[in-house]
């Protein structure tokens, strides 16, 4: 009798290099394939075994969410792009002509969406933070420096240029440390939150150093909540079944539950197909275990998850996994933006019509969100007001707590697809633009920064 075991995946990663290896890469045409090395050469790419055998349904690739989540296409870049970029790779071999013009081509790409990053690092002792970004008081967002990768690439990523070598992010020595001094000196920070990259690639007794500060009885930050940004359990959910450190981490997770702290997975999942798999539900299970909670959260992208019934089906399914959901984002003004843009009006009809189909226990989510220079902003939703049709909005999180849950009004723009295309209606500048400007001048002037948008 032929007896099947239970396989249990290697994990196996491709690149521009081997990606032709793929077996499935066979269904593909010539000109496809050579599409991904193009837009590849230009926007970063990577994919795993995992996405590759479980998640993609392969015999219609070209409308499957999850290829279009991790494939480049055609499409992803400008036609003078795509064609600037395949005339370099046709005349030439050399890999500096070709890094060249990829370069040229990112620098079109808004590589440095709302100049978020010189706002938001911190200082201690007069010394940059670089891995940390402080926008929001009760709030630090931290980049271990061994997080930076993934485990796969997703195409809309916002984060593109850090893993292209163009936004790299200079660390400080001992960060840990100096991170913990930080947050002792700002005891209005109730949460840490670690991101990437994806710090759940991290190897475990890397990993470990960073949670451990946290758990010490003699840290005296005031630090209640710790949550982890993460696309693992989307893209590579043995992480938490059978990898060889699986249950070293689930121990850890227990410890800093049983320590009394709040931690929380900030789940990255972009399409019900990402919570179907036997691997990752049994992942979920593993994890709800050890007590930490996850939230879900994911930007609208066309091409993948532009269909409220998607949504409404992501919501519920997560919700009888006991994952909560959080965030429905805009996509950001950055890296393939016109191949995955979904106009306000829209995205705000795909939440409702989303939000309408699901119980109360779906309605833990908010969005659509921009993440943009000034804060979160929530679109609300368009109303008549007066005889004028407005954006009603407001802050989520705000630069300024003071900015947060005031509603305010944008003129009506149904082509409109991130806040700096809102004109105010009903004055002539939103409430917040002084004090921002404000806000951007006095950090001109303490460290002569550039002045960005
Ligand atoms: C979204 C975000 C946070 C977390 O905000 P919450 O509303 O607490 O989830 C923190 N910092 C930055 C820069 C963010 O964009």
């Amino acid at each position: 009798m032929l007896v099947i075991s239970e396989t249990k995946p290697t994990y196996k990663a491709y690149a521009l290099n081997n990606f032709r290896n793929i077996p499935q890469m066979g269904r593909l045409s010539e000109s496809e394939r050579r599409a991904i090395e193009i837009v590849g050469h230009v926007l970063p790419f990577k994919v795993n075994n995992y996405v590759i055998d479980e998640l993609i349904d392969w015999d219609n690739y070209r409308d499957d969410p999850i290829f279009n989540l991790v494939f480049p296409n055609e499409q992803m870049l400008r036609p003078e792009h795509f064609a600037e970029m395949a005339q370099t790779m046709k005349q030439t071999d050399d890999r500096n002509a070709i890094r060249d013009t990829a370069h040229g081509i990112r620098l079109h790409l808004n590589p440095h969406p709302a100049g978020q990053v010189e706002l938001n690092v911190p200082e201690i002792d007069g010394v940059k933070l670089m891995g940390v970004q402080h926008k929001y008081r009760e709030t630090v967002l931290f980049f271990p420096s061994s997080g930076q990768t993934c485990h796969s690439y997703c195409t809309f990523c916002f984060r593109w240029p850090q893993f292209v070598g163009m936004n790299e992010i200079k660390f400080a020595m001992r960060e840990t440390e100096l991170l913990v001094k930080y947050l002792e000196q700002h005891q209005e920070t109730t949460d840490i939150l670690f991101t990437g990259g994806d710090p759940m690639i991290m190897k475990f007794d890397v990993f470990r150093q960073y949670i451990e500060p946290f758990l010490d009885k003699n840290n005296k930050t005031n630090i209640q909540s710790i949550r982890i940004g993460t696309k693992s359990l989307g893209f590579w959910p043995y992480k938490f079944i059978d990898d060889e450190e699986a249950d070293k981490y689930l121990q850890l997770f227990e410890q800093v539950v049983k320590s009394g702290i709040n931690l929380a997975f900030m789940a990255h999942f972009n399409h019900p197909n990402e919570l179907r798999t036997p691997a990752v539900q049994k992942a979920i299970r593993r994890l709800r275990r050890t007590g930490l909670q996850i939230r879900t959260q994911s930007p609208l992208l066309r091409h993948i998850n532009d269909d409220p019934l998607a949504w409404a089906e992501m919501w519920r399914e997560q919700v009888n996994q006991n994952c909560i959901p959080y965030y429905m984002f805009v996509a950001r003004d950055t890296g393939a933006k016109h191949y995955f843009e979904v106009p306000l009006v829209r995205a705000w009809d795909i939440f409702r019509n989303a939000y309408q189909r699901v119980s109360g226990l779906c309605r833990t989510v908010r969005g659509p969100s921009m993440s943009a220079t000034p804060g979160k902003v929530q679109i609300l939703g368009v109303a008549e007001v007066g005889a004028q049709k407005v954006f009603t909005m407001r802050f989520l999180q705000g630069r300024n707590p003071d900015w947060v849950a005031r509603p305010f009004f944008a003129k009506y723009d149904e082509k409109a697809t991130w806040l700096d295309d809102l004109k105010p209606a009903f004055s002539d500048k939103f409430f917040y633009e002084d004090e921002l400007q404000a806000m951007y001048a006095q950090k001109v002037k303490d460290e002569q920064i550039p002045v960005l948008g």
